[in-house]
């Protein structure tokens, strides 16, 4: 880029919006748990969010299913994930938005919800902790002095402003604040390819009598279409009921950029172009639907979501990044915040790639170590949920929502230790972390082999 198309920007002074303990920011699951955690413990709290509703990729990129919660130990399909989420899917139950459990591929299962309801849910979890809750509110800046954040800059529609913090937690999903901050990151695998993603969707109007467990039978209807010269972006598509079984969530698409490789999600114009490609491809979508697959005939799109649905970005390289292997090998870590049971999920052109542990010799879940929330470089910031320190591989799997809440939760927890002991967040004392998890309800994975 030449100088020609830089300008300068006037350097101003920027109101101060509020002074926190802890300021989290982003409002998905890593987030909601983190706010939680940190506000349960007294902490003066403030979660920072660009959209007016919380819930992340899951409401604002209509994902209405948390994986990650359950894990197939040694046969027996259990709830690994408790803690916050305990306390918000209860919230999202007695709003009437959470599904039965259903059967993923086999092995274990998944929990479906209502977006609305989670979004209820998720307001009244953190209200009632007396979190600070700032909508409206992109985060655009960070201020750093001597290897520690003192403010995170935002653009609201009340201007600039500027919200002083003593621990951060950046639960962005993109890693904005650790990345403006300087902590190191990786984009892609090492040839820079990402998880691909999709724009989710749900079709209102299905007859559920006729449309019986269609998420059986739509892969061979595809390949008949295909036959007759339909094209589809990809393959291992999941079309499944919401609990009004007249609903259905699609998570069909799939976005490459124009050059064919997945989408970059910090990248503004790819962004552009990909929210008109993935709504494109789910009226094409609909359309199959509607002509092939019983049930569907009456079908319509009743939302596609606020935006496209983003697997992968930046993700921090900190002071231990989670493998794929540690996933298929359940991997054991002594400073163990909780586990993910997910299996690896790949997101590759055309299809959709799975790598589970064995099952049912293995115990199902690897445990998540505190380390990989800790950033290098940064003393009062800790990094949560897709954008925490993991490989390529290892994302695929423990950055679904189960993890999410687990990483989020125990940031919250750490931020409370680190200023209780005016310590930096890689200084706090792993066993008191646990125990405060353990006494909040969390499961750390310690008991199963
Ligand atoms: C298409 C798709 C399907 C998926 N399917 C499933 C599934 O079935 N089950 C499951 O459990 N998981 C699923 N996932 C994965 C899961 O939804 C995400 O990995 C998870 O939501 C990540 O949580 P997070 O809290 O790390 O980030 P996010 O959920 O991405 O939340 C980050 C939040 O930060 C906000 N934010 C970001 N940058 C800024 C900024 N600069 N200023 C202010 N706010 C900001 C965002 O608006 C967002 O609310 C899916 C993901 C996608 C994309």
């Amino acid at each position: 880029m030449s100088a020609a198309q830089f300008i300068d920007e006037p350097a101003r002074s920027i109101p101060v919006h509020g002074d926190y303990e802890v300021v989290v920011l982003g409002g998905g699951p890593a987030g909601i748990a983190a706010a939680a955690s940190a506000a349960a413990q007294g902490r003066k709290t403030i979660l920072i969010e660009r959209y007016g509703f919380l819930g992340g990729a899951g409401t604002a990129a209509g994902v209405t299913n948390f994986c990650g919660l359950f894990a197939n130990v040694h046969g027996d399909v259990r709830r690994v994930v408790h803690g916050v989420a305990d306390d918000l899917l209860a919230r999202i139950d007695r709003l009437g938005g959470l599904n039965a459990p259903h059967m993923v591929l086999g092995k274990t299962r998944a929990l479906a919800y209502d977006t609305t309801a989670y979004k209820s849910a998720a307001d009244d979890l953190l209200i009632g902790r007396s979190v600070d809750l700032l909508f409206h509110a992109l985060a655009a800046g960070a201020v750093a002095e001597a290897g520690a954040l003192t403010a995170l800059i935002v653009e609201t529609k009340s201007g600039r402003r500027a919200i002083r913090g003593r621990v951060f937690i950046d639960c962005s999903g993109d890693g904005d604040l650790a990345a403006w901050a300087g902590a190191p990151f990786e984009l892609g695998d090492e040839a820079g390819n990402l998880l691909y993603p999709t724009m989710m969707f749900r079709v209102n109007g299905v007859d559920p009598e006729l449309a019986g467990e269609a998420w059986n039978t739509i892969p061979a209807l595809m390949r008949e279409a295909e036959k007759r010269g339909t094209r589809f972006a990809r393959q291992g598509v999941v079309v499944r009921p919401q609990r009004n079984p007249v609903e259905w969530r699609v998570n069909a698409t799939q976005v490459a950029s124009r050059n064919g490789r997945a989408l970059d999600g910090t990248d503004a114009d790819e962004l552009s172009y990909g929210e008109i490609e993935g709504r494109r491809q789910a009226q094409a979508f609909v359309d199959f639907l509607r002509a092939d697959v019983p049930g569907f005939a009456q079908a319509y799109i009743v939302d596609t979501p606020p935006q496209l649905g983003i697997r992968e970005t930046r993700r921090i390289v900190g002071l231990y990044q989670l493998r794929g292997e540690d996933v298929l090998r359940c991997a054991s870590f002594p400073d163990t915040i909780g586990v993910n049971g997910w299996p690896l999920e790949k997101h590759v052109a055309g299809n959709v790639e799975w790598a589970w542990p064995p099952i049912p010799q293995s115990r199902g879940f690897n445990h998540l170590p505190y380390r990989m929330l800790l950033p290098q470089r940064l003393r009062n910031l800790l990094v949560a949920g897709r954008c925490a320190s993991m490989t390529h591989e290892g994302q695929s799997g423990a950055r679904v929502s189960g993890g999410c809440f687990v990483m989020g939760e125990a940031a919250g927890a750490a931020a409370h230790l680190a200023l209780a002991r005016d310590m930096a967040v890689a200084e706090v004392d792993v066993a008191a972390l646990q125990r405060l998890l353990e006494a909040s309800g969390a499961y750390l994975g310690r008991d199963v082999n």
